[in-house]
């Protein structure tokens, strides 16, 4: 494992089984964030290179073998990639804790779902069939599915390791040739996980990784002419840009944007049970979660003792370094440093209460990107931390009357990604469940040891589209109409 102090090593883009620079020989250094020091350095991927991966990807679907590969043999690369992965699990698990500054725990934890990923869609890959339409006599007709085609995704920091089980496994499980552009901050274990992938047996061309920025190398691949499905995950900003692009070309896209999800929690839930998986919600990742728990909704009846428990469990959190032994790590770099610390002032200078706030842990580099775990409330219903995606440790409390107020309060944003609903009564569960406008709703509990089976995607700005179990399968290719005429 590269330690900080050695000299940086160069990793390069990966096409058509290869490891290559970027044409222009530009390159942009990799940044721990535990420490801000530079570690390594990627491409700086432009149009051109962008324009080569797409050619190698669309010349590997449109030659083969990959697409007229039968689903069975797609699926046994998967599950030899998955095995893989799990015989690699701890070095993948540090270099990605030592890239995005996530704790070791949290990233063995990511390349494990990950693992489970690659698991779930080989298995998967033979199991989508067709229909058979009754049509006028004299005529059978059915329908299959078939790959899309090239697809292109465009991959944000967060979670790079899960993200590319989400997107990659099941395009390739439905014989789709990939191009992937990762976000500049978290590309190290998406170029090792490509490489991989041959090692399991994956042709050549059929997955494809082209580092560089957002403006250029992400830009280059949304607006490309020769991709026939675009897979995006990141701001709203940036998804309806992704989205205008995909106009342009005719092609379709999923967006998954983000949330700004609720835990309810009535005043009649278990505490105890609810306490560290809510606080967990927020606190994965730093708060840098798309279904962070970020918005706390409390029964008024229970906001004393709710709110004693949650101040006593933030003030004991520490964050630190991503090798050490803390709750949390950094944020992934200066500019989430800058709006998270400056969104948590600027709650203070609108009169919001800290509540409680962790520490962070002694021996940590003054240049690392650490943000308190932070308790905020009560917070105002038309607050900014009430509404927008803080993508850091910060949990809002907002208090809120009875079953009803607390419905219009959880749907009181403009996303609808996962909730929380935490009662003992299960008519109030159900309704609760079903009235809040979210992809995902848990009630009880909050994630699923990942969710690969669970299908999820965003209600509103959260986006459109399903990933993950079969439904991503669904998503990943076209469904073709054949009508044989044999007459009566
Ligand atoms: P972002 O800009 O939307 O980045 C997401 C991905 O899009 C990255 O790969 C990025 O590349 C790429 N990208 C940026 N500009 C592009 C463009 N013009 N055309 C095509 N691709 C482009 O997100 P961010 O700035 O990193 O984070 C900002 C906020 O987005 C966060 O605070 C958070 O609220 C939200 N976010 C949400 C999620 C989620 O899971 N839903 C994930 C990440 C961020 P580069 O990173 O290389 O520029
Ligand atoms: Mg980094």
């Amino acid at each position: 494992m590269l330690e900080p102090s050695e000299s940086k090593k160069s990793y390069l883009s990966f096409v058509g089984g290869r490891d290559v620079p970027a044409q222009s020989g530009e390159t942009i250094e990799v940044i721990c964030p535990s420490n801000g020091r530079a570690f390594a350095t990627i491409p700086r991927c432009r149009e051109a290179d962008v324009d080569s991966a797409v050619r190698t990807a669309r010349k590997a679907f449109d030659e083969g073998p990959w697409p007229q590969m039968s689903a069975t043999d797609r699926g046994r690369v998967l599950a030899k990639m998955s095995e893989l992965i799990l015989r690699d699990r701890e070095k993948l698990a540090r270099l990605e804790a030592m890239d995005v500054g996530k704790i070791y725990k949290s990233t063995f934890s990511d390349v494990t779902v990950l693992a489970r990923y690659f698991e779930f869609y080989a298995g998967a890959a033979d199991k989508l069939g067709g229909d058979v339409i009754p049509v006028a006599n004299g005529y059978t007709a059915f329908t299959l599915r078939e790959p899309l085609g090239v697809v292109g995704g465009i991959l944000p920091w967060n979670a790079p390791t899960q993200m590319f089980g989400r997107s990659v496994s099941p395009a390739l499980a439905m014989g789709n040739t990939v191009v992937l552009k990762p976000a500049e901050d978290a590309c190290l274990t998406t170029l090792e996980l490509a490489k991989l992938l041959m090692e399991a047996g994956l042709p050549e061309g059929v997955l494809n990784v082209v580092t560089g920025l957002g403006s250029e190398a992400g830009a280059a691949l949304s607006g490309h002419p020769m991709l026939d499905f675009i897979t995006f995950t990141g701001s709203p900003e940036v998804g309806a840009m992704v989205q205008q692009a995909a106009a342009a070309n005719h092609v379709g896209v999923t967006l998954e944007l983000g949330g700004k999800s609720p835990q309810i929690v009535f005043a009649d839930a278990d505490f105890e049970a609810a306490l560290p998986v809510i606080a967990n919600s927020i606190i994965v990742n730093s708060g840098q979660t798309c279904v962070a728990g970020s918005r706390l909704l409390v029964e008024e009846a229970a906001l004393g003792p709710l709110q004693e428990l949650f101040s006593v469990y933030f003030s004991k959190l520490a964050v630190g370094s991503h090798d050490a032994d803390c709750d949390l790590g950094p944020l992934i770099n200066a500019k989430q440093h800058r709006r998270v610390t400056g969104m948590i002032a600027a709650a203070r200078e609108d009169g919001i209460a800290v509540l409680a706030e962790g520490s962070v842990a002694a021996g940590s580099s003054p240049d690392g990107f650490f943000v308190r775990p932070t308790l905020l409330g009560p917070v105002p219903r038309d607050n900014v931390l009430a509404r927008r995606e803080v993508f850091g440790p910060v949990l809002s409390l907002l208090p809120f009357k009875d079953e009803r107020d607390g419905i219009a309060l959880a749907n009181d944003t403009p996303y609808g990604l996962a909730a929380g609903v935490w009662t003992r009564d299960v008519g109030r569960a159900m309704r609760t469940a079903k009235r809040v406008r979210a992809g995902q709703v848990y009630i009880n509990g909050y994630g699923a040891g990942g969710g690969v089976e669970l299908p999820f995607g965003g209600f509103k700005k959260s986006g459109h589209g399903r990933e993950k179990g079969m439904e991503a399968l669904h998503e990943f290719s076209a469904t073709k109409t054949i009508v044989l005429t044999h007459g009566q």
